[in-house]
């Protein structure tokens, strides 16, 4: 009997394949993209690497591919790595000294390199230098490396965790925002071209609707659709399939997915709408706390769901309309 074997695309090979690779394909976050345009056309213009960029803002808005990006209009070599991979000043210097002229050492997650490696890399970024120990004890003496001038992009979701002399040392800071639903409709649509997928306007509309102004989610809820549309329609996707599908994975109708909708149900029927800590809300639904802040309530601060404030965080009238809740004081004055 023959198998029947799944094409399997890994995330990873669904990601490279959609993500744009130029300046003119990236769609929104258009006052980055004016500025960057014009800091990359300087230093070529110049000769130069470009300045030290941090991209900030929370998962899945698009920081790696801008990172790419810029890589490429610099035609420059890129090293990736991670903060919190490079727990020793040794790991750095390696991939310090590797560089060529101009290339992009790009860090994500910048916010979590440790104390010391990030001591490294202030002289390097500042002169293109380092320092290393060779030896220890009495023995120990420091010998210096010039670096070939390169581009340091860091990427983080939590800029507020990063040391002021680390930031102060970024030239450009591109603090990235959530996409409006017409800007990711464009996304959805470019994505299901690249992908063969056959979708209407408004069903690329609806899909950007309830993706948390997000084009990761976007995407992966294209697959998702694609999915119900060839299983349940003929293949293409429109706005009835997409709703039906989009219900079925439970994403409600603001794009509020599970957790979302935990996290303001738990808010307002264990804690009476708070104020109430972000570790209480953490472990009442079993969420890391650091996951709870950088991705789940951006977003719903954002949307006007719950609101910080100095004795924590708070539901709003529009988390009670829209999960459908009383809230007691306006139950009190209906009796
Ligand atoms: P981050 O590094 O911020 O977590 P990524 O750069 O990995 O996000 O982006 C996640 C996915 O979203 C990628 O597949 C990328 O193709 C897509 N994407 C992000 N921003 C855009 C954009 N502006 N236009 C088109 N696709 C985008």
């Amino acid at each position: 009997m023959q198998k029947n074997i799944r094409n399997t695309d890994t995330d990873l090979e669904f990601e490279n394949k959609i993500r744009p690779q130029e300046l003119t394909e990236f769609n929104g976050q258009d006052k980055i993209i004016d500025n960057l345009t014009v800091f990359i056309k300087a230093a070529l213009m110049r000769g130069e690497s470009l300045d030290h960029v941090l991209l900030h803002g929370p998962p899945g808005l698009g920081k790696t591919t801008l990172a790419n990006i810029i890589c490429n209009e610099m035609g420059a070599q890129m090293k990736m790595t991670s903060g919190p991979v490079l727990d020793k000043p040794g790991d750095l210097a390696g991939l310090l000294t590797n560089l060529n002229k101009g290339d992009v050492l790009f860090i994500d997650e910048i916010h979590r390199l440790s104390p010391i490696v990030e001591e490294y890399l202030y002289s390097a970024m500042e002169d293109y230098k380092i320092d290393i120990m060779l030896d220890k004890g009495p023995s120990a003496r420091s010998i210096q490396i010039k670096l070939n001038p390169f581009t340091l992009i860091g990427a983080t979701t939590r800029s507020g965790l990063l040391t002021s002399p680390l930031r102060a040392r970024f030239g450009i800071q591109c603090h990235l925002e959530y996409y409006d639903s017409k800007v990711l409709s464009n996304i959805v649509k470019r994505s299901a071209k690249i992908l063969n997928i056959d979708i209407d306007d408004q069903a690329a509309m609806e899909v950007a609707l309830r993706s948390r102004g997000t084009p990761r989610i976007a995407n992966s809820l294209l697959r998702r659709v694609r999915d119900f549309a060839m299983v349940k329609g003929g293949g293409h996707v429109n706005l009835e399939i997409t709703r039906y599908a989009l219900n079925a994975l439970n994403i409600d109708s603001r794009g509020l997915d599970q957790m979302d909708n935990k996290i303001l149900t738990t808010i307002i029927n264990k804690f009476n709408g708070g104020p109430v800590g972000l570790g209480t809300i953490a472990t009442a639904v079993s969420e890391d706390s650091g996951t709870i802040e950088e991705v789940y309530e951006p977003f719903l601060i954002k949307e006007g769901f719950i609101k910080r404030t100095p004795r924590g965080r708070e539901a709003t009238e529009l988390a009670y309309t829209h999960l459908g809740i009383v809230r007691p004081s306006e139950q009190n004055t209906l009796f």
